[in-house]
């Protein structure tokens, strides 16, 4: 069967080529007569439906003289032959596309040593490239291009620059400096002067620098008023003068040593000649002609040997467009096969909602009843709800987030919400607890820090049901930890956990719903492509009354100033944050140099003021008192290392000092920022450090030029780039070829929109394409 489909694509790109090539030509493209019988034949003998299909019989007689035939008979019967071949499966009909096509797993999977002119020891060197097939080599694209269409002629080198020239080599000669380097000199000759080449320390050369040979050579201009000279950097034999053949736009590859440009161009050439019309289409034929994307073997030709910068866009075009194509195929895949997944239907009286809906001490913004409404509504489908929240710091997710754990608990379900910290975890606990005990919802917390006797006392209840709600940090992923019936999981921070971690949680229920809240901003774009098999809600405003906070950066002198207007603040009632300088490399030394700044400004800057101290190396309970007695405004100024990055909501506390701003990065800057700016009072964050790096400065500016946090998100891309915030390695979905996801962004949108109608309109493929993606 798999054969037979097989043929089928081959036969399918043949005639495809075919049509588009030669059709009406009296000669046809590459062979395709003979491989047509033969393809033909092959499918009779593997089908039975064919053997008995008299119709189908005659198309094999007649294709057998396809080279007698007229231009209109040729394409008469390559219509017939499409239309036999297409119904031979239902999922061929429509798109032209067998299943198979929607993998880009197929390969050549010749090794390279079948191209002439690469034997064992170049396959070696071509391995180091990550070259091992001859669709590898294929997929090798220039890194680069050099137009040499317009060569200039030896009197018009311009001194400076690095230019492309052709000669013929009159003479050439070793010298030794006086400092030891071996120089090599050769002169180049065109009808228009003579140049002075030179390579140092490359003797070796010397035998190729063939007397009256052409030379086609790159390197720097060096002029004086004596002579032209060329410092050489790379260079060809010309056996054929062809003009075409190097007058021309030529790919400059990424190359070792061992392997010049020139081979690789010739064995690139070669492959494409030999087996670039055999590289099935991968792309569906609707797809193509939708986008106006050049086919495969076409792009293949251009993208390495471009004739013009236009068509070579094209073909850039069409591979970026595939690698998207086969990342979100797979993402849409994966999604549908979440989706579809028979989940928990909600559907509770709805009187603990209305319960807590009366009581809310305020009204949620239109942001906020939008993404309600789509959650409510994915909790109460009977599939599977997999959805993502993304606000921006302080736009209110915590608010949806409970009313959706509320909501699993009014349809007689455990709901479980995970926080990266256990300050985090904490704070949410507490605050749950105090609304939701009035209305007679049990909930408790579990984090690594309770005692085992705490612990196993809370796991006991929840197995037995006897808590509806847990909120915890990733303790509650242990294995130890069973619920009786879960059925909705909330991840808040998301970013802070890994993909296991959130395959975890959801094995722990049957099919639960699951919401993941996001306060990093990440770019749609990526969120698009990161996060693709997800449902993805976006709260895009504050609630009413914030006001953006004020960024200043401070320079040294000026700190006193800072300190007095921090007293001022405190006088009129707000409180601060103080947030000591990153050390990343050590929790000790981190701590130790935020006690010894909280020790300095408690006796030396604000005496009559109380000053806390929280970081990474206090015990969980003592964490729990200090944020409890700033909460209070027992404490008026906490100093704090990055532990309050996230989530933290203390809406009283308006000033924030960051220490040491050029360690941070710019996400997490933003973050801390979040932490300001939670109520209606106005809010100031100030900026201390060095900025001797222009990667600070940017950062700095970025940060005192917008609150936005998906502007800083995108700045931050352009600075770091996705690779550095996701980390390649964790992300192997983001490692392109040739793709980009900032700059070809709008590639990225069509190709997702193409892959999932593509999957809407033929849902069997999903099983294939699931596993194109981790
Ligand atoms: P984040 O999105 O960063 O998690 P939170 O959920 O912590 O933000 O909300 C920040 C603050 O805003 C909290 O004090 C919360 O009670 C308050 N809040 C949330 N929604 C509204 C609203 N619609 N109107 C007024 N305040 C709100
Ligand atoms: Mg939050």
């Amino acid at each position: 069967m798999a054969n037979t489909f097989q043929f089928i694509q081959d036969l399918m790109n043949l005639i495809r080529q075919e049509e588009e090539l030669c059709c009406n030509n009296a000669a046809c493209f590459g062979g395709f007569h003979a491989k047509l019988v033969s393809i033909l034949l092959a499918i009779v003998k593997l089908e039975q439906t064919f053997q008995t299909d008299a119709n189908f019989q005659n198309l094999v007689l007649e294709a057998q003289k396809y080279q007698i035939l007229s231009g209109s008979e040729r394409q008469e019967l390559l219509n017939k032959l499409k239309t036999v071949l297409a119904n031979f499966d239902p999922t061929l009909k429509n798109s032209g596309i067998p299943v198979a096509y929607t993998s880009n797993k197929q390969k050549i999977n010749l090794s390279v040593q079948y191209l002439k002119g690469v034997g064992p020891k170049k396959a070696i060197l071509l391995e180091r490239l990550g070259i091992r097939t001859i669709e590898d080599l294929l997929y090798f694209f220039p890194k680069r291009y050099e137009d040499r269409r317009n060569l200039k002629k030896i009197n018009q080198l311009t001194a400076g620059e690095t230019e492309t020239f052709v000669g013929r080599l009159i003479y050439s000669e070793i010298l030794q400096s006086k400092k030891g380097m071996t120089i090599l000199k050769a002169v180049l000759a065109d009808q228009s002067g003579q140049v002075e080449l030179v390579w140092f320390n490359q003797a070796f050369l010397k035998s190729k620098l063939v007397k009256d040979n052409f030379f086609l050579v790159t390197g720097k201009v060096k002029k004086n008023i004596f002579e032209t000279q060329v410092v050489v950097s790379d260079f060809e034999i010309l056996n054929n003068l062809d003009e075409a053949f190097y007058r021309s736009i030529t790919p400059i590859y990424s190359s070792t040593e061992g392997l010049n440009q020139k081979l690789l161009r010739e064995i690139i050439s070669q492959a494409i000649q030999c087996y670039g019309g055999a590289l099935p289409e991968n792309l569906p034929q609707e797809v193509i002609d939708r986008e106006k994307l050049f086919n495969r073997s076409q792009a293949l030709q251009t993208i390495h040997f471009p004739d013009n910068w236009s068509t070579l866009e094209q073909a850039r075009k069409r591979f970026i467009y595939e690698e998207f194509f086969f990342l979100e195929i797979g993402l849409a895949a994966k999604k549908q096969v979440v989706t579809r997944r028979k989940g928990i239907a909600h559907l509770g009286k709805g009187r603990l909602l209305q319960n807590f809906y009366s009581h809310l001490p305020f009204t949620l913004t239109k942001s906020q009843q939008k993404v309600l409404r789509s959650i409510l509504k994915d909790m109460e489908s009977p599939y599977c709800m997999s959805r993502m929240l993304q606000g921006d710091v302080g736009s209110g997710k915590t608010i949806i987030a409970e009313i959706a754990l509320l909501k699993a608990v009014d349809a007689g379900f455990q709901g479980a919400l995970m926080a990266p910290t256990e300050i985090l975890a904490e704070q949410h606990f507490l605050n749950m607890e105090k609304t939701l005990k009035l209305l007679g919802v049990t909930v408790t917390l579990l984090t690594s820090s309770l005692t085992k006797k705490e612990k196993e006392e809370r796991i006991t209840a929840i197995k037995e049901g006897k808590v509806d709600l847990v909120i915890g940090t990733h303790a509650i992923i242990q294995e130890k930890v069973l619920f009786k019936n879960l059925s909705l999981v909330v991840i808040d921070e998301q970013h802070r956990f890994g993909v296991i971690q959130r395959s975890k949680l959801q094995e722990k229920g049957m099919n639960p719903d699951v919401l993941v809240l996001t306060a990093t901003p990440i770019p749609r774009t990526l969120a698009l492509s990161l996060y693709g098999d997800l449902d993805l809600s976006i709260i895009d405003e504050l609630p009413p009354g914030r006001k953006p906070v004020l960024t200043k950066y401070i320079t040294e002198d000026k700190r006193h100033q800072v300190y007095q207007f921090i007293k001022n603040e405190i006088d009129k009632g707000r409180q601060a944050y103080i947030v000591c300088p990153l050390v990343e490399e050590s929790d000790v030394i981190q701590a130790e140099a935020a006690t010894k700044i909280a020790q300095y400004l408690q006796k030396e800057v604000f005496p009559e003021l109380k000053v806390g101290l929280i970081h990474g190396r206090i015990s969980t309970l003592e964490k729990e008192a200090i944020m409890t007695s700033f909460r209070d405004n027992l404490i008026q100024i906490l100093v704090a290392t990055t532990v309050i990055e996230v989530g933290v909501n203390v809406p009283n506390a308006t000033i924030m000092l960051i220490e040491g701003v050029e360690r941070f990065g710019l996400a997490q800057l933003h973050q801390l920022r979040g932490r300001v700016g939670r109520s209606n009072h106005k809010s100031y964050c100030f900026l201390m450090g060095s900025l001797q790096s222009k990667e600070a400065r940017a950062r700095v500016k970025i940060l005192c030029s917008t609150n936005d946090g998906f502007k800083i998100a995108e700045e931050d891309l352009h600075i770091r780039g996705p690779g550095e915030i996701f980390g390649t390695k964790q992300h192997g979905l983001l490692q392109f070829k040739i793709a980009n996801l900032i700059t070809d962004v709008d590639i990225l949108e069509r190709a997702r929109s193409g892959a999932f109608a593509m999957l809407a309109k033929y849902p069997q493929l999903a099983k294939q394409c699931k596993n194109l993606i981790i």
